[in-house]
């Protein structure tokens, strides 16, 4: 059996491990050792190399690893440099060869990394069966791009996929964007919606749909509470009550155009249709232009002692006896030896609305 050679070396940049998507952005020179210089003839045929390494730095591994999206899967089933065997495979991108040094981009190895074997990339996948893998994958972790995108700090991205969910762009929508993109990237968590991980907002306005979109923590997944305070700030918090709160700075209050369409097309629901469709192209250029803002700017930042509620009770659904519709066994008033839905009981309830929470009476 033939040893495992080493062939080369890369050098860049990047002396300590960190997020492989970051470090593929990066580029690198593989620097390949001169008895080997022949083996490179017409390596420029290719677009596109497989490079195989080995994990120098790292030590140890376990079976069982926590993912890049944040679950746990086995150490084959993952992309961890902590494996039995510490190698490393990737494809880069070869943009130039020099004699022994290629030039490559899109490498997720640190300076100095051992190369033990550099192939042609040849895909043997066509573009429908590469579509397939990624809607396998988008189902074994449907936040995995969102995750990457905060991680990459891809706000203007970010800010266009929240869009898909509020409808329009809004200073409102951007700076939810970018506090909760900062926040979930500053604790390092991935929330996956099961209430491990909560978003505490203080208003109900087009704030919380950055937050909810970025953080993954939603009004449909109990993930998210909402205090009715009314600020522009919200806290992300985990189980073990450690949150860090993130908080508007007062903005100067603008006396321009945009104020000006805010109050009649927003606050006094008028204007000509003229006066909508400048107040939307306004505000949609203001909510891009303040993702290029610091954070520090914008938001104060602090760690917090946060009292999250239990996890949400499951209940069993109870049939009303007026309306047959299967209902939350809390939400049941008994009325006689009958069971009745809040509402074919013209009982009492809470509803959330733009103006707030409010108890509806019958
Ligand atoms: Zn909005
Ligand atoms: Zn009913």
């Amino acid at each position: 059996m033939q040893d495992i050679r080493k062939i080369g070396v890369v050098h860049n940049d990047m002396h300590e491990p960190t997020d492989p998507f970051e470090m593929r952005k990066q580029e690198s020179v593989i620097e390949i050792h001169e008895q080997y210089a022949d083996g490179l003839y017409r390596i420029e045929d290719s677009d596109y190399i497989q490079v195989v390494f080995r994990f120098h730095r790292s030590e140890g591994y376990k079976l069982r690893t926590p993912t890049y999206s944040g679950d746990v899967k086995g150490v084959f089933a993952s992309r961890s440099p902590h494996r039995p065997s510490a190698i490393g495979v990737t494809t880069a991108r070869l943009l130039q060869r020099d004699g022994t040094r290629l030039r490559v981009k899109g490498l997720d190895a640190i300076h100095g990394t051992p190369v033990l074997d550099i192939k042609p990339y040849t895909p043997t996948f066509d573009e429908a069966e590469q579509r397939q893998v990624a809607r396998e994958h988008a189902k074994a972790s449907p936040r995995f791009e969102i995750m990457h995108l905060v991680r990459t700090g891809a706000l203007e991205e970010l800010l266009l996929r929240a869009g898909q969910l509020h409808g329009h762009f809004c200073p409102g929508l951007a700076l939810g964007v970018m506090a909760a993109a900062y926040v979930v990237r500053e604790m390092g968590w991935a929330p996956e919606g099961m209430e491990h991980v909560v978003a505490v907002v203080e208003t109900n306005n087009c704030f919380a749909d950055g937050v909810q979109y970025v953080t993954g923590c939603t009004f449909g997944n109990n993930a998210l509470v909402f205090r009715d305070l009314g600020k522009t700030a919200f806290t992300l918090a985990g189980r073990n009550g450690e949150g860090v709160r993130i908080a508007a700075r007062p903005r100067e209050r603008r006396q321009d155009e945009f104020s000006q369409l805010f109050k009649t097309v927003v606050r006094d629901r008028g204007g000509s249709k003229e006066d909508e469709a400048r107040f939307k192209e306004l505000s949609r250029e203001h909510s891009f232009e303040i993702l290029e803002h610091d954070i520090e700017e914008l938001f104060t930042v602090e760690c917090v002692a946060v009292e999250l509620p239990a996890y949400a009770p499951i209940h069993d659904s109870v049939i009303c006896d007026i309306c047959h519709q299967p209902v939350m066994a809390t939400r049941i008033a008994g009325r006689g030896n009958r069971q009745l839905c809040l509402s074919c009981a013209h009982a009492p309830y809470y509803e959330l609305t733009g103006a707030g929470i409010a108890r509806k009476e019958r």
